[in-house]
């Protein structure tokens, strides 16, 4: 496929290509141009022209532009979806989930595009002041591999809803969703050079966009260490950035917990899209009152997931996006084992032989008793692999929760308002769950704390992230 710049497929000014890979069999699938700083250029340029039409449209007229094209890509949502297996690994229906996810965050805030205006200030004697919210500019987007429609969706509904237009550049490893959501918009009415998609290397394409002077703001997905870079780049540029990286989220299973509804919770919380999730359970503790029926549960439960290629209907789990993902998770429980960090109690291995050849598949991995401040506790674990710990009070398992650099999420389960009230208030996170994990709908504002990033997506909140106050004051 293209890049997409000012409403044209473009290749890029040099012939580097980099080749997208099927990570259920490692076969290439298709190859994206390795774009340049030049293409960056154009493409921000490309936005900056579009910028003046598009601006001044309403956000109403805007909102119907997100309405049709959510329309249209809930029309092709399989062959979407199918793409998406194919290139990022997931099992078919968690891709459908995922594009019809996109859809419903441009519903969202096509919704909301006749509610969001400016404001008044009476003034009395002095006069009067109405505050308008205007969009920024030519703003940049940077995603990774893991989710690409949905924080797609989540960076480019608001911002182009608010009147920006985008410079977006998706991962090296999963750029092909993008593309064709990307042309999908356009399709539906989205003028030329409001939303451009430049693909490429993060040293290359990636921080060109962050250092271009005309982008005005940043919106930033990934990794912490790249966070921390993008902000300094940004920021030295006197850009406004948003920032959502990493999370090591804790799942709390309190003493009166229903059981099954929390064994279900940690094996979707961890295992869905193979454990690479920002707002994955990356630690679970159980009360001891409870972990000698928990674990067998949980483990017997682990065991019978059915790993392999996403686009047989039958798997619950599918490969790693990478070769590297896989690896950085072979390295962390080689770790545990080889330092006795823990009890491996399952997995542990990658996944070879028939059904698996060529592809980055790992077991799905419980881990007991794990050494206090070990990797696997410190670090993010982006794989299918738990650690699992016992408590035997409140005041312990919050201070566990809170014991890492992370603060995304965090839930709860339980049925005692006390404990969950407790919890809400003395847990490090932008969000808590009770009796659930995982889900993110549009309408809640997302965001970490701590490390895990500055700013947040989705809600009123994102919109008006997008846009800076201008106010007019009238003496008369
Ligand atoms: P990454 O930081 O390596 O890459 C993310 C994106 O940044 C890619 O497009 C990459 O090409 C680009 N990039 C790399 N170096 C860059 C640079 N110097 N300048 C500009 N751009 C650069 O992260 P990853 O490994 O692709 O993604 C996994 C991470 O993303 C995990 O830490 C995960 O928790 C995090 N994540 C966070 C959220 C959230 O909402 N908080 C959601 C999903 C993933």
């Amino acid at each position: 496929m293209q890049m997409r710049i000012g409403g044209k497929e473009v290749s890029t000014s040099e012939e580097h290509w980099i080749p997208v890979i099927n990570p259920a069999n490692g076969r290439e699938i298709d190859r994206v141009p390795e774009g340049t700083i030049y293409d960056v250029d154009d493409a921000v340029r490309a936005a900056e022209a579009a910028f003046d039409g598009w601006g001044r449209h309403s956000t109403r007229e805007r909102g119907m532009v997100l309405f049709r094209a959510a329309a249209l890509v809930r029309n092709r949502h399989r062959e979407l979806a199918g793409l998406l297996t194919s290139e990022q690994g997931k099992p078919s229906r968690d891709a459908i989930d995922e594009i019809r996810g996109f859809a419903n965050i441009l519903e969202f805030y096509a919704g909301i595009s006749g509610t969001v205006h400016g404001e008044y200030i009476g003034l009395g004697q002095s006069g009067d002041c109405l505050v308008r919210h205007e969009p920024l500019g030519p703003c940049g987007a940077i995603i990774p591999w893991n989710m690409p429609a949905i924080i797609m969706g989540w960076k480019i509904a608001p911002a182009l809803l608010a009147g920006n237009t985008m410079v977006f550049k998706p991962a090296s490893l999963t750029p092909l969703t993008v593309l064709s959501l990307a042309a999908i918009m356009e399709e539906a009415g989205l003028p030329p050079g409001v939303l451009n998609v430049v693909t490429g290397t993060g040293e290359g394409v990636g921080e060109a966009i962050v250092r271009h002077t005309t982008i005005r703001k940043i919106s930033f997905t990934g990794d912490i260490e790249t966070g921390i870079r993008v902000g300094e780049l940004a920021r030295a540029r006197l850009k406004d950035v948003h920032l959502e990286l990493g999370g090591s989220d804790p799942m709390i299973v309190w003493k009166d917990a229903d059981v099954g509804k929390a064994v279900d919770g940690a094996i979707r919380g961890r295992f869905y899209n193979a454990g690479q999730t920002c707002t994955a359970v990356k630690r679970l503790y159980v009360h001891e009152a409870i972990a000698e029926e928990f674990i067998p549960v949980l483990k017997q439960r682990v065991e019978a997931l059915h790993v392999g290629d996403g686009s047989n209907p039958t798997v619950d789990m599918g490969p790693l996006t990478g070769k590297i993902p896989l690896e950085r998770i072979e390295a962390v429980v080689r770790e545990v084992r080889d330092d006795k960090q823990g009890k491996i109690i399952t997995g542990g291995e990658r996944l070879v032989g028939t059904g698996y050849d060529g592809g980055f598949f790992y077991k799905p991995t419980l881990i007991t008793e794990p050494v206090p401040g070990c990797p696997l506790l410190r670090d993010e674990i982006f794989g299918p692999v738990l650690p699992v710990m016992t408590f035997p009070d409140l005041d312990t398992a919050i201070g566990q929760a809170n014991s890492t650099r992370y603060g995304l999420g965090a839930s709860v389960w339980s049925r005692d308002i006390s404990v969950v009230k407790e919890v809400f208030s003395a847990v490090q996170a932008g969000v808590i769950w009770v009796n659930r994990h995982l889900t993110l709908p549009p309408e809640i504002p997302f965001g970490g704390v701590k490390a895990s990033g500055i700013g947040r997506e989705n809600g009123l909140q994102a919109y008006y992230s997008y846009t800076r106050t201008k106010a007019l004051f009238m003496n008369w």
